[in-house]
């Protein structure tokens, strides 16, 4: 277990290791900052072990006004060398870091964006979103602080055994072997903290999920008075957390005694055992005062090196788990990708073949679509009915590609869907849905995702053959006003008009329109269907309604059921043949 978490950290790393490239110079330049920042600690004893040898020697006839001056100012430039060095390592290392997130920020932007669609369907965008944010962050503070603190912990190590090996080496050696241990127990500590910070972190997402769910249902729990039991249902998942930030606690406390402890242990060593070196025992080498001072000072240094240590071991961790997290989506290939001699689809006419279609979807065994055969002529018009679930939507998002069909072939002017490049394929296809999807932006901005470039005058044309123009004019700021989120500030009719003026700039031969006016009411119905009208005029159109009388004028209307198309036809041979068709059409005919 443990050998395959180092395997795929390492892994993980090397995938990680090409955004440092750009930056080596920095890097270099921030380690070089880091080791000047260790000097003054390292100094600062061995100069106290200067003066108070002097101040200790016979009538402190070393102890000279020359020496003070001398090691002061050496140590007021090693002081500001200190203190540049740190402002550099601080805000450059931090730059730098922020610079490698927003590189992998960006691939992974772009690598999201080529993600099809039944990547979606499977993955919650709010999952996605943390991982944009907060799991890169924690990257960040990984690129910089980790090589930085290691560098630095293991300099003052290396450096202090270095130098109070100069001063007496058993004695070192004895101090020393104190650190593995505390090495360890740490880590120990370490590692349970974070395991327990997890579940405290997954107990935190259930919380929230529970929350949301409970009062997005406010309004049903309200009706069916179910509050208490509500917050019944709460309370279990509050307790939980309760006990696991208990658990925390405890693991804590005794962390931090245990930390207190060995820093005691480390001291008493230092202050027991020096002084037995002092006295000179057992014929080992002698250590003046002023060397047990520098061996006291040393400890210091040390004791917060190892804290240090095991403090960006967790660091670490959590960088590299968040640099998995990155390559996991960076490794997901999208499932649809332009053929590798892929040619541009040009000037379309419009004719639609499906030929021996078979699909479903990936994550579904039964399939939706079998042995389809289905020809649609340049400029036809057909509507698909059927029951819901029968497979309407998922026949029309085969065309632009949206899904892989599993076996089969799909024929736009007679070239095989496959073999064209998916921008020049979905160029020349537009979809109307029912609900409307706009970004956060002006109505301009909407209308104009359309075509690249569209210039105001072409914007409002398009906006008038929807019959969009008139509403636009009358909001506060005409074409500029904003759509709020998801276009919250204007009405469903408003909003599909807009999806429709799109449409007219973008101008496509074929045309799916998936039940673009379920979610209106009759009177929006009509005024939208006239816009789609004028829409489809000239287009190979799809047009899927269960409204029939929305589809009545149909070139061709196909019943589409879980066996397939059943039917097909005009209206009226459809209703002369009493089948699927023109039950549907009895039944509606009684609502209405
Ligand atoms: P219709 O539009 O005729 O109501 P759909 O094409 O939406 O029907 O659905 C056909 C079948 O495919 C249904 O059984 C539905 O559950 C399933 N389905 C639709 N979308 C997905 C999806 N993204 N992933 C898995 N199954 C789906
Ligand atoms: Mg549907």
């Amino acid at each position: 277990m443990k050998m395959k978490n180092k395997k795929s950290g390492a892994g993980a790393l090397k995938k990680f290791l090409p955004y440092y490239k750009k930056y080596r110079g920095t890097m270099i330049f921030d380690l070089f900052c880091a080791a000047l920042t260790t000097v003054c600690e390292l100094v600062l004893p061995m100069i106290v072990r200067r003066i108070t040898g002097a101040a200790s020697s016979e009538n402190l006839s070393e102890l000279t006004l020359e020496l003070i001056l001398g090691t002061g100012a050496l140590y007021i430039l090693l002081r500001i060398i200190d203190t540049a060095a740190n402002y550099f390592m601080t805000s450059t290392g931090h730059i730098m870091g922020t610079r490698i997130e927003t590189d992998m920020r960006r691939d992974l932007f772009s690598h999201l964006q080529k993600l099809s669609f039944s990547y979606y369907d499977n993955t919650k965008v709010g999952t996605l979103m943390s991982r944009m944010t907060a799991d890169l962050f924690d990257v960040t503070e990984f690129a910089h602080h980790c090589p930085e603190e290691f560098f630095i912990a293991g300099i003052k190590i290396i450096g202090s055994f270095i130098l109070l090996c100069t001063i007496n080496v058993p004695l070192t050696l004895i101090v020393f072997s104190v650190i593995p241990v505390i090495l360890i127990v740490s880590v120990v500590f370490r590692l349970k903290m974070r395991a327990n910070f997890r579940e405290s972190r997954k107990q935190i997402g259930e919380l929230n999920s529970q929350i949301e769910d409970s009062l997005l249902g406010i309004r049903v729990t309200k009706s069916f008075a179910r509050e208490s039991e509500e917050a019944q249902k709460f309370d279990t998942g509050n307790c939980e957390y309760l006990r696991i930030k208990a658990e925390r606690y405890r693991i804590m406390g005794a962390f931090h005694s245990s930390t207190r402890l060995f820093d005691g242990i480390m001291y008493i060593v230092v202050v027991i055992v020096g002084a037995i070196f002092m006295m000179g025992l057992g014929g080992l080498p002698a250590i003046t005062p002023a060397d047990y001072v520098a061996y006291l000072m040393f400890v210091t240094t040390l004791l917060t090196s190892i804290r240090r240590i095991v403090e960006f071991a967790e660091q670490f961790q959590l960088g590299l788990s968040g640099i998995e997290r990155f390559n996991e989506i960076m490794e997901t290939e999208p499932e649809i990708k332009d053929a590798p001699n892929a040619t541009d689809l040009c000037n379309v006419a419009g004719k639609v073949e499906f030929c021996d279609v078979s699909f479903h979807y990936e994550t579904e065994q039964r399939n939706v679509l079998t042995h389809l055969d289905l020809c649609v002529k340049a400029g036809e018009n057909v509507a698909l009915v059927g029951p819901s679930g029968g497979g309407k939507t998922t026949l029309c998002s085969l065309i632009p590609r949206f899904y892989e069909i599993s076996s089969g072939k799909i024929l736009i002017d007679g070239t095989d869907i496959k073999s064209v490049t998916m921008r020049s394929l979905r160029e020349c296809i537009g979809v109307v849905a029912q609900d409307v999807y706009l970004f956060s932006g002006s109505v301009k901005d909407n209308i104009a995702y359309g075509k690249i470039g569209a210039t105001d005058q072409e914007i409002e044309e398009a906006a008038r053959l929807a019959g969009a123009h008139d509403f636009i004019a009358d909001l506060p700021n005409g074409y500029d006003t904003y759509v709020g989120e998801r276009g919250v500030k204007l009405s469903g009719v408003q909003k599909q008009r807009i999806s429709i003026a799109r449409l007219f700039l973008k101008n496509p031969p074929i045309l799916i329109l998936d039940e673009a006016t379920s979610a209106l009411d009759n009177e929006s119905e009509r005024l939208v269907q006239k816009s789609l009208e004028a829409l489809a005029k000239g287009r190979t159109t799809f047009t899927i309604a269960h409204r029939l009388t929305t589809v009545r004028n149909a070139d061709r209307i196909l019943v589409l059921t879980e066996n397939g198309i059943e039917e097909s036809g005009t209206h009226t041979e459809l209703l002369q043949k009493g089948g699927i068709y023109s039950e549907l059409y009895q039944l509606y005919a009684e609502i209405e």
